[in-house]
């Protein structure tokens, strides 16, 4: 009981840096199966649908820039709790601020970039895993 699915972006500072390797192989580590993955540029207009809830950020643009700067890997995660055990693993948004072994504190370089993403909640968890897999990616 339990099982559901959550979605991470390898951000692409992690990707320059040579992490995805060792963020991958955290994510087993953890416990959580990798159902469906994917090594992708996104393109302006998908960085802008997917964090379109920012949109009237002040860092909006320069986040897009970001997204959109270099190579990420979209992952499918499945476990126990998934979305909130994600979040914990990933440590705050600012790595300054993040846990002692969280990945953004381990990869993260600025509140911007800050190595991962990860849903937030079941419902959002649920629009983005459809948004880059699939609807019939949501389910366990
Ligand atoms: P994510 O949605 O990427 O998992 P999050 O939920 O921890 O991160 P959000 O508030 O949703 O944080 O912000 C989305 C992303 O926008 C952050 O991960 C970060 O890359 C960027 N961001 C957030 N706040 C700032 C800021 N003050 N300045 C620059 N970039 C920011
Ligand atoms: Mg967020």
């Amino acid at each position: 009981m339990g099982r559901e699915r959550t979605l991470a972006i390898i951000k692409p500072d992690a990707v320059k840096q040579r992490a995805m390797g060792p963020i991958l192989q955290r994510y087993e580590e953890e416990g959580f199966r990798i159902v469906e993955m994917k090594l992708a540029r996104l393109t302006k207009a998908e960085a802008e649908t997917f964090y379109a809830v920012h949109r009237a950020r002040p860092f909006f643009q320069s986040l897009i820039s970001f997204m959109i700067s270099g190579p990420v890997v979209v992952v499918l995660l499945e476990g126990e709790r998934a979305v909130e055990r994600h979040r914990t693993l990933m440590g705050a948004t600012d790595p300054a601020k993040a846990a002692e072994g969280t990945l953004r504190k381990r990869y993260g370089k600025s509140i911007e970039e800050n190595a991962v993403h990860g849903s937030d909640s079941e419902a959002t968890a649920k629009d983005e895993i459809a948004f880059f897999f699939g609807a019939a990616a949501v389910s366990p």
